[in-house]
């Protein structure tokens, strides 16, 4: 793909949502650090529902130390693999205590030594509460980047590694949002929207799905509609 269709599909994303947010709720930086780790293999609807009735009681490393183990897990045992995210939560809520002053760190390498921390956790809490152009890829940004062929590759990382250096600067810091969000509500994993899709006549996949028959009227209420699923998808789930 060159670099002219690159810039022009992060602009059509970022003028159906010029403002991506994350879909986990949270309200610090600290919130947002154990809501990404509760999210692997889960939902971020999920993890919201359980962060809503631990928040408000416990949403800093002491608070959390202060509610042990079997606290923790009471609020979060609805999520898939709770207990080593609950243990991985008290041990990184330890070492925030005893290391960073009950901050979460700024740098890479503090994050990643965080348990149930990985790297792609640590780009999400670069990028989404830092302002780091960092690109976490997860399943849904490996697939659409290799599928249109904005950045291809075989691994996340080879992907993280290739998005970082072609896509245009200006897109670097929401570019992982916009592509999170169109992989979840529009370039799906099983059969995906490419007759509703803003992108569709740039994206270079071979094997898209075809419009229906009558497609011409449909397709065009689809891209409305997708347009705006993507910009209200960004704005609704954020608490600021
Ligand atoms: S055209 Fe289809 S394959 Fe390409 S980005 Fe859009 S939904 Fe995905």
């Amino acid at each position: 793909m060159n670099r002219a269709k690159r810039t022009e599909i992060f602009e059509r994303l970022r003028a159906a949502n010029p403002a991506p947010k994350t879909e986990l709720a949270y309200t610090s930086t600290f919130e947002l650090l154990v809501a990404v780790i509760l999210s692997a293999q889960a939902t971020d609807k999920g993890v919201n529902k359980a962060t809503a009735r631990l928040f408000p009681v416990a949403n800093t490393p002491q608070a959390i130390l202060d509610l042990g183990d079997a606290g923790l897990k009471a609020h979060i045992k609805t999520i898939g693999l709770f207990n080593s995210k609950a243990k991985n939560i008290m041990a990184a809520c330890r070492i925030l205590v005893d290391e960073h002053g009950g901050q979460v760190p700024r740098e890479r390498k503090a994050l990643e030594a965080l348990p149930g921390v990985g790297r792609k956790t640590a780009n999400v809490v670069l990028n989404t509460a830092f302002g780091e152009p960092t690109m976490a890829v997860d399943t849904h940004i490996f697939r659409v980047a290799n599928r249109t062929g904005i950045a291809t590759g075989k691994t996340p990382l080879a992907v993280e590694l290739r998005l970082l250096r072609l896509v245009p600067k200006a897109f670097l810091k929401d570019a992982h949002h916009w592509l999170i969000l169109h992989g979840r509500y529009v370039c799906t994993a099983r059969k995906p929207r490419c007759p509703q899709c803003l992108i569709a006549d740039l994206c270079e996949y071979k094997h898209k799905t075809p419009a229906p028959p009558q497609a011409d009227a449909a397709a065009k209420d689809g891209e409305r509609a997708d347009a705006e699923a993507i910009s209200s998808a960004g704005e609704m789930k954020s608490r600021h």
